[in-house]
Order: C-alpha cells, then sequence, then structure tokens
C-alpha cells in the first residue's frame, strides 16, 4: 500500500505537550497526539472505489491484510501522524465548552493529484477529548455514515465522504433511547475523507478562552492551506474567508432542501467551514414532505434542526462563527457584511433549486415563491412523498385545450402514487390539487419549454432514490444478522441517483408503513 503521507496540520499548528491518552482540557493547542485503541478481529465490511481511488489506492489494497489492520486502528502505517482535533462548539443554542474529537482520530493526511485529504477514523478509540464516554461507534450508526455520505456525494451535496467500513469484532453498549435498555452492540470504524475536518467550533475554542494566539495561529494555517487565493493573514482575509463560508454554507443548506436531507444536529461543532456536511447522526431523509419534521428525538419537542429551519440554523451558527474572529478583524459592521454572504447566496440557492425542482428555466420571484410555498401546503395538507411527487410532476403535463375542461381529479392522476393514502384524499384537498396544477400549467406554458426538455432537466436535480430511512435501516438489520451484501448493493444504486435503474424500482418505493414510527426509520437518538 503506498499513500503519500502529509502532517502539515500538526507540523503547522500548535499540539497538545501532553501525550497520556486521558480526558481533560487542553489549552493552547489545535490537537492532541493520541493511537487508535487496537480491536479485536478488524474486517473490511464495505469500501467505496471512488473513495480509493481518490486518495491514492488499488482495488488490491483494500482486500490486502494490511488495510483492515491499519483502518481498523490496529496499526500505524509508516507517515502516519494520529491525532484528536480540539474544538468546542454551541449544542442546541448553548455554549458546550470544549468538545474535540472525542471518538475520531485522524491517521494523517494524504496528498494525491495535488489535493489534500484528511483521513479520519471515527470510532477508534477514547482520546483526551472523549469526556465520560468510549470512543466508539457502533455498526448501525457507522453504516449510516458510510452510505449516506456517498450517497449525498453522488446526489451532488457538498460532503466529507467515506472510504471504508470496518467492523471491529469488539462489542460497544449503548442505551439506544436513554431509557435504561443498555445493549450490547456490534462495533464499527469508518474511515472518513475530507480536505479537512476543521468546523466552527475549531475557531470558536480558542476565541472563546481568549486565546488569541492559537486563533491567529489557526486561521493563518487555514488561509495558507486552504484559501491560499485569499492572501495571507489579515483583516481583509479573514473577511474574504468569512464570506466565502458564508456562502458555501448556504449553498450547502440549499442541496439539503433540494434532495429532502435533515442533518439532525447542526451544532456549530458539526459545521464545516468548507460547506461540506459533515458528522452524520441521527441524519433523516424526507419522506413525507413536512418542514417541521425532524428525525432527532433529542430535538423532537424543541424542533431546533427540523427540516424547514435549516436555512435559519445555518445562519445563526454563521453569525457565532463570524464572532470568534472578531479578534481578528475588530470591525463589527465589516464582520457584518462579510456575513451577509449567506443572504445572498441563500436568494440565489434557493431560487436556483426551486426553479430547478419546478422544471422551469428562470426563477419569477412574484409568481414563483408563491407557487412554490402553496405547492408545500398541499405537500402537507395530504401525506406526499417528496422524492415520489418530483420525480411524478417531471412527466406531468396537460395541454392548453384541456385545461378549462380538465377536473382537479384528472390534474392530480399522474402524482396520486406519491400520496400516502390516496383514497383518503376529501374532496377539498383534490380541488386544492386542482388549483395548485392549473397554476402550475400557466406557469410552464408562459416558462416556453417542450415537456421533453422540462422532464430531463428535472430529473437530473430531483433524484429518484435517496438514502430513506427504511432503505438504511433494512441494510442495518441484515447486516446485523451477518449479511453485509445490501450496504454494497445500496451503495451501487446510489451511485447514479437521477437515472432510472428499472431492476432496482423497489429501491424507489415510499416508506412502507412498518417503517412509519419504528426506530432507525423515523426515530433516531445521538445514541450511536
Ligand atoms: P456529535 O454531536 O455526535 O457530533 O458529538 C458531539 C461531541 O461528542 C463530539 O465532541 C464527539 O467527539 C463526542 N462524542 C460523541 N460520541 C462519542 C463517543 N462514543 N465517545 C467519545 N466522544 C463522543
Ligand atoms: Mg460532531
Amino acid at each position: 500500500m503506498q499513500l503519500n503521507w502529509d502532517d502539515k496540520f500538526v507540523r503547522d499548528l500548535p499540539g497538545d505537550p501532553e501525550t497520556r491518552n486521558a480526558t481533560r482540557q487542553v489549552f493552547g493547542a489545535a490537537w492532541s497526539a493520541v493511537t487508535p485503541t487496537p480491536v479485536a478481529a478488524p474486517r473490511v465490511l464495505a469500501w467505496s472505489p471512488e473513495v480509493a481511488r481518490m486518495v491514492g489506492l488499488r482495488d488490491h489494497d483494500i482486500t490486502d491484510p494490511w488495510f483492515a489492520q491499519a483502518f481498523g486502528g490496529n496499526l500505524v502505517l509508516d507517515g502516519m501522524r494520529p491525532y484528536a482535533a480540539c474544538y468546542g462548539g454551541h449544542q442546541f443554542g448553548h455554549w458546550a465548552g470544549q468538545l474535540g474529537d472525542g471518538r475520531a482520530i485522524t491517521l494523517g493526511e494524504v496528498v494525491e493529484a495535488g489535493q489534500r485529504y484528511e483521513l479520519q477514523l471515527k470510532g477508534a478509540g477514547p482520546t483526551p477529548y472523549s469526556r465520560r464516554a468510549d470512543g466508539r461507534a457502533v455498526l448501525r450508526s457507522s453504516i449510516r455514515e458510510f452510505l449516506c455520505s456517498e450517497a449525498m456525494h453522488h446526489l451532488g451535496v457538498p460532503t466529507t465522504r467515506a472510504l471504508s467500513l470496518v467492523t471491529t469484532g469488539d462489542k460497544v453498549v449503548r442505551d439506544m433511547f436513554y431509557d435504561g435498555n443498555a445493549a450490547a452492540e456490534p462495533g464499527a470504524i469508518v474511515c472518513r475523507v475530507a480536505p479537512s475536518f476543521l468546523r466552527f467550533g475549531s475557531f470558536q475554542i480558542h476565541a472563546a478562552r481568549q486565546d488569541e494566539d492559537t486563533l491567529r495561529q489557526l486561521m493563518a494555517y487555514t488561509l495558507e492551506t486552504h484559501f491560499p487565493a485569499l492572501g495571507p493573514l489579515s483583516k481583509e482575509s479573514v473577511l474574504a474567508f468569512l464570506e466565502w463560508v458564508a456562502r458555501a454554507t448556504a449553498v450547502m443548506v440549499a442541496h439539503w432542501m433540494r434532495v429532502g436531507f435533515v442533518h439532525g444536529v447542526m451544532n456549530t461543532d458539526n459545521m464545516s467551514i468548507l460547506g461540506l456536511t459533515i458528522d452524520y447522526g441521527p441524519y433523516g431523509w424526507i419522506d413525507a414532505f413536512d418542514t417541521d419534521w425532524t428525525p432527532n428525538t433529542t430535538d423532537e419537542a424543541q424542533g431546533r434542526y427540523r427540516f424547514g429551519y435549516q436555512p435559519a440554523i445555518a445562519e445563526w451558527n454563521l453569525t457565532r462563527f463570524a464572532e470568534s474572529l472578531y479578534p481578528l478583524v475588530g470591525d463589527v459592521d465589516a464582520l457584518g457584511k462579510a456575513l451577509a454572504g449567506f443572504d445572498d447566496a441563500w436568494t440565489e440557492a434557493s431560487r436556483e433549486m426551486i426553479a430547478g425542482k419546478l422544471g422551469l428555466s428562470e426563477y419569477d420571484p412574484a409568481i414563483d415563491g408563491p407557487l412554490w410555498d402553496d405547492l408545500g401546503e398541499n405537500l402537507e395538507r395530504v401525506e406526499t412523498d417528496m422524492t415520489l411527487f418530483f420525480r411524478a410532476l417531471a412527466d406531468w403535463s396537460t395541454s392548453a385545450d384541456h385545461l378549462p375542461t380538465a377536473s382537479a381529479e384528472e390534474l392530480l392522476a399522474p402524482v396520486r402514487h406519491a400520496l400516502y393514502a390516496p383514497d383518503a384524499c376529501s374532496p377539498a384537498d383534490v380541488e386544492s390539487w386542482g388549483h395548485w396544477f392549473r397554476r402550475y400549467a400557466r406557469r410552464l406554458e408562459a416558462d416556453g419549454r417542450t415537456a421533453d426538455a422540462r422532464a430531463a432537466a428535472m430529473n437530473a436535480v430531483n433524484p429518484k432514490y435517496v438514502l430513506r430511512n427504511y432503505l438504511a435501516q433494512e441494510a442495518i438489520e441484515l447486516a446485523e444478522k451477518g449479511d453485509a451484501a445490501r450496504i454494497t448493493e445500496l451503495l451501487d444504486v446510489l451511485r447514479t441517483p437521477y437515472d432510472e435503474q428499472p431492476s432496482r424500482e423497489h429501491f424507489a418505493a415510499k416508506r412502507p408503513e412498518w417503517a412509519r414510527d419504528k426506530p432507525g426509520c423515523s426515530a433516531l437518538s445521538c445514541s450511536s
């Protein structure tokens, strides 16, 4: 196995002088050296060939026994300099102090084809940041992170990637619903990959401690390593950086809204400075369109991180991030101006998202805003599957001649299969749909695209296949019984999520009734 290891992060940034692996507060440092804790029997359960190639591995490297040893945490290869990063964060709106990589250990960086990648194990054992937890991860959450990060990438959503999913042969005890029913579950380790895993909280921790020196070093490093075009550390480069992060975050969230992804824990320690979706925990996919839905049971009452609130939370998080950069800028107005990049980019990205989902060549704010909002109301009024609806909408059409005489029922018919209870639609609901479809038909006519061109454009942004909550859960239950084939099969299906895959039609099916309230399908906790 030949990887081009590098160690720029630990080389350039101050590290924790203490090398004992015990829980502590770490001051004046961006990282602590720590090696993964060995596991009983590491075995590769699944891997992503695209990510392997991206970091410079060949297929046969993965089947080499060394791979499972190294990526299961049993072997530190020449060139690796493992560490856990120090960061803090706002959790559910409150400053939580030091958090850090409690169960993630970066093995090192790899430079391949001019691009830098951090290779990070999640679940590789305790670190100085583990607090009272064990540093491990269970198989179910590891399968979810592995599959979802790859699915998101293939959907065109900015995300960290996943190289490998390794089972450890050890058990991990978790109380999934914090109800006193702890159970031993199989443990696993995902190797995730990104140019950097730096978070808003990586900067916040030093600002909160008034450690301007470390904050300054981290910022200088970030600019030099990941934003060379912005120039060296200065008031201007920090502002340009903040504006870039604000814009990238807006674009990322617009993609989430487009594909129906709910992150579930948008704490500032889970927000990437590269605008990547990061830290897949109790996330979920929208089955029935509902802007108030959250998969995270811990957040059920408050709904802070619910689907429709994600843009507002992203902006709140960015504001906390901007505050942490104040010592480097010393100018509140200028920070506010840079932050406005979020609004700008959100307006643009969300308009593009709406026009794309509706198949319009251009967004008309006067017409399409209300058209979109009213569509949302209809979708919520009768439980409707978001993914199926937009795929069906691509093929929906009616002729101008037919429109005046068409009944609401006829207009609704082509998308009726997306309804969860097609027969429970009241006459008033059908009328409301009919009214909406008439407006849509007139809008399409004004837009002037041919039906074929519109369908092709819509099917390129409205996926056919997403990682439906129940699909991940089925793969988990099979894997827990020893059959991992479904993981690879799902990875395959989700590689081309916008294509029709006739032999895999069943993976596009709406949520079955058994999954409606089933833990793992609609209700997820942070216990993972
Ligand atoms: P999350 O909200 O899941 O991203 O995690 C918040 C913090 O808790 C991070 O600092 C994690 O590293 C830490 N954490 C979560 N689970 C564990 C675990 N099993 N062992 C150690 N630290 C953990
Ligand atoms: Mg996290």
